[in-house]
């Protein structure tokens, strides 16, 4: 083992790691389950020789604790400066004057697209097998545009907001991802028939864009009841799933339910200058400071994050390391060797170092 930047190497990695340079990455912890799972990822990614300078920054309920704003502006700036984060869990304090902590950082970097992979893991029960897909949900308008009124007493409103800008680039988006990686269809779920405006602007745009820049994609478009029943009974023949921001939160918790829950689903958020991955996983406070909490939904957020690197930074080592981080997961989870929500005996910090043994 080689000591860098005050973390151990793997010997694989160790002599290339020393001849370039770090990426700098931002670390949110967050709160809940939030600073175990990411001690737990810090503590493989460091094993695995995974070439990141983190800088630690607090949000939600961890920088209240701490006399700041629940989202610090420095906090903001760090990720705007490194263009890389790497996000726990936050917890938006109930009450008068608080947006949520996520959808907030969201739209200050304006990360407007959430991508969230959902397969199947060997060693991971679930009631279907062959489920690869992914859900893109618009991450900046929709019910989330925060404007609620109070008409009258006991008369309130929401606002559902959707713009052509954002219908079109997530539209744009999912097709390119589809397109780039080799998949071949994007099913819309919406509802298109009650919210004729705001759902028909999202599927009209959707349909123009396809048409116009990726006929070679097959679109398809569910109204979302029918999509969902169709998820439960069928979800192999899914494939890219776009949505808007309300739908992709329900959703995306759907889909974990597919494939073995909360514990196996990672995320990203992207924008033109930004990139926060975070687990699909709120912050479970019913197991907080507890280490029952399942790591690898960070840890396979975290190798996304390398996988960005690899191609924004255009550095092959970190699609080495994550292919390195994934094989040693996949072994750990075959073998057993997991968390208990996910039918194993492992404690958080101990299934991290299961995967550790097996990154050689
Ligand atoms: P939020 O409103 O932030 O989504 P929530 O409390 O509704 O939070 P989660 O925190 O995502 O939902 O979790 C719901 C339940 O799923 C938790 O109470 C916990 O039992 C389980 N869970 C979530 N994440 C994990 C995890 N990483 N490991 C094990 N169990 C988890």
């Amino acid at each position: 083992m080689v000591q860098i930047a005050g973390t151990l190497l793997h010997p694989r990695f160790s002599s290339r790691a020393l001849r370039m340079a770090l990426h700098d990455v931002v670390l949110v912890p967050g709160d809940g389950i939030g600073p175990e799972v990411a001690r737990a990822v810090q503590r493989i990614l460091g094993a695995a020789g995974a070439p990141l300078r983190w800088h630690e920054h607090p949000a939600g309920l961890a920088a209240l604790e701490q006399g700041l704003e629940v989202l610090p502006a420095s906090t903001v700036e760090a990720i705007r400066e490194t263009g890389v984060a790497l996000k726990g869990p936050c917890t938006t304090p109930v009450g008068e004057g608080f947006g949520s902590v996520n959808v907030r950082l969201r739209k200050t970097l304006d990360l407007y697209a959430a991508l969230r992979p959902v397969r199947n893991l060997a060693g991971v029960r679930s009631r279907y097998a062959d489920i690869d897909l992914v859900v893109v949900r618009e991450n900046t308008e929709g019910l989330y545009s925060g404007v609620e009124n109070e008409i009258t007493p006991g008369v309130v409103t929401s606002l559902k907001v959707a713009t052509e800008r954002a219908c079109e680039r997530i539209a744009r988006f999912a097709l390119h991802y589809a397109r780039s990686r080799g998949r071949h269809r994007v099913t819309i779920f919406h509802k298109a028939n009650i919210m004729k405006l705001t759902d028909g602007l999202f599927l009209r745009i959707a349909r123009r864009v396809h048409d116009a820049e990726f006929p070679e994609i097959e679109l398809d478009a569910l109204i979302i009841d029918a999509g969902c029943m169709k998820l439960v009974q069928e979800p192999s023949r899914f494939d890219v799933l776009l949505m808007e921001n309300l739908y992709g939160d329900v959703v995306s918790d759907l889909c974990a339910g597919l494939v073995g829950g909360l514990g196996v689903v990672p995320g990203a958020n992207l924008g033109e200058g930004c990139a926060v991955f975070e687990a699909v996983h709120g912050s479970a406070p019913d197991l907080a400071g507890q280490d029952r909490a399942n790591p690898l939904a960070l840890l396979m957020s975290a190798v996304m994050l390398l996988n960005h690197l690899a191609e924004v930074r255009a550095d092959p080592r970190c699609h080495a390391i994550a292919a390195t981080i994934r094989g040693a997961y996949d072994r750990a989870l075959a073998c057993g060797e997991t968390t208990a929500d996910i039918g194993g005996r492992l404690g958080t910090q101990a299934f991290a170092e299961a995967v550790v043994a097996r990154l050689g």
